[in-house]
């Protein structure tokens, strides 16, 4: 697993480029035994295993998902396995999720080949691309494909590193756990003029500004305190000299909530805002609301069968069955969406690097980041005991 992990972060792929990626898994899971289904979405992957009566059918069938995509950041750890594609780098450990996989699939395909799989079922793998890429992420894409038409699935697991929690310990929770992300620009719409002469003009500034302080107040006043909200104004952009007026007025958001029925409100409130206040500076108003990825929501049921995996594995100890939701956002959200499932996060431990020496902490999306090849035994020995679980072994 680590000579896979290694060999794909030195070459990281972005979101749909993944073809050497997509390659390495496919020739992986035919060489353990699975069937293979290439090219769903560009360059997702599904690796599927039957047995048992009827070669499978009428048994349970599983799902279990890795990514495999790399980000746009030039890595700065300085090891020796460092990426060989300037400006690309596995900085969110997608080259270890699907290394972690791959271990499992050798494992399956073992059993299969012993016989030794319990009773009967299918095991789907679905190794998705493009999870990095906002809105129009791989697993939709997959989804669109017909992913679980054509490999049915009745529960669906992704696990996801998460640096600063110790190597071998899992977290799990039940009901929404990372947030959805919404993109959001607004326009002001003027009339240009000369800064002596504003009364000539109508300024959009004045409806942009007004804008950003009110967002706040949505965020204070329209949501249930015991909710999550996150309004973030990340660009905001108006006229190029300092005496003219300018035309218009641009704001870019990033919304992001834990339940649906905020994510409904912000979008609602955030646009009767941005109409009002244009209406009451008598300029124009242009909205382009982008809804990207859902809320993610585990259903109980999977995540009680997880965690109980997970304990049994490595110990009560290490286990978090009721661990803090995130704000950040994830595309396995849609796939949630179809099947009930669960998304778990495994530590990445203390994980970063300069110039090839030990760095302390570092976050994904940073690049300091590597993937804790410590992940790797734990990681594969959980898919490898989820799925024996259920499976009924
Ligand atoms: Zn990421
Ligand atoms: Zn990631």
């Amino acid at each position: 697993m680590k000579t896979w992990r290694r060999a794909i972060h030195q070459h990281p792929e972005l979101g749909f480029d993944e073809f050497e990626t997509s390659r390495l898994v496919a020739d992986q899971l035919r060489d353990c035994g699975f069937e293979v289904t290439a090219g769903i979405a560009t360059t997702g992957v599904v690796g599927t295993l039957s047995w048992g009566t009827d070669g499978g059918k009428g048994g349970p069938r599983l799902g279990l998902r890795a990514d495999m995509d790399a980000l746009p950041i030039h890595e700065e750890t300085g090891l020796p396995w460092a990426s060989r594609n300037p400006g690309r780098m596995h900085a969110c450990g997608h080259d270890g999720h699907t290394a972690m996989l791959l271990g499992a699939a050798q494992v399956f395909g073992r059993l299969h080949r012993e016989g030794r799989l319990p009773g009967s079922g299918t095991l789907n793998l679905i190794f998705q691309p493009a999870e990095e890429l906002g809105g129009g992420g791989g697993a939709k894409r997959m989804l669109e494909e017909g992913l679980f038409e054509r490999f049915p699935c009745d529960a669906i697991f992704a696990m996801h590193n998460f640096p600063g929690v110790p190597t071998g310990h899992f977290r799990f929770r039940p009901g929404p756990f990372m947030a959805s992300s919404d993109k959001v620009l607004i326009r002001f719409d003027g009339k240009g003029g000369h800064g002596a002469l504003p009364h000539l003009a109508a300024d959009p500034t004045l409806p942009a500004a007004a804008t950003v302080l009110g967002l706040q107040g949505i965020v204070g006043r329209n949501v249930d305190p015991v909710e999550m909200a996150v309004v973030s104004v990340g660009r905001m952009s108006a006229g190029k000299a300092y005496n003219v007026i300018p035309e218009t007025a641009e704001l870019e958001l990033s919304v992001r909530a834990l339940r649906p029925e905020v994510r409904d409100r912000l979008e609602q409130r955030i646009c009767e805002l941005a109409r009002g206040q244009a209406a009451a500076h008598g300029v124009g108003c242009d909205i382009r609301y982008e809804r990207g990825y859902p809320v993610l929501i585990n259903t109980a049921e999977q995540v009680r069968f997880a965690t109980e995996v997970a304990r049994e594995l490595v110990g009560d100890d290490k286990v978090d069955g009721n661990a803090p939701p995130l704000s950040g956002s994830e595309d396995f959200a849609f796939m949630l969406q179809q099947v009930p499932g669960c998304y778990l996060l495994i530590g990445n431990g203390d994980n970063g690097f300069a110039g090839g020496e030990h760095l302390g902490p570092c976050s994904v999306h940073n690049p300091h980041y590597d993937f804790n090849d410590a992940c790797l035994a734990p990681g594969a020995a959980f898919w490898v005991a989820l799925a024996n679980r259920f499976f009924g072994g």
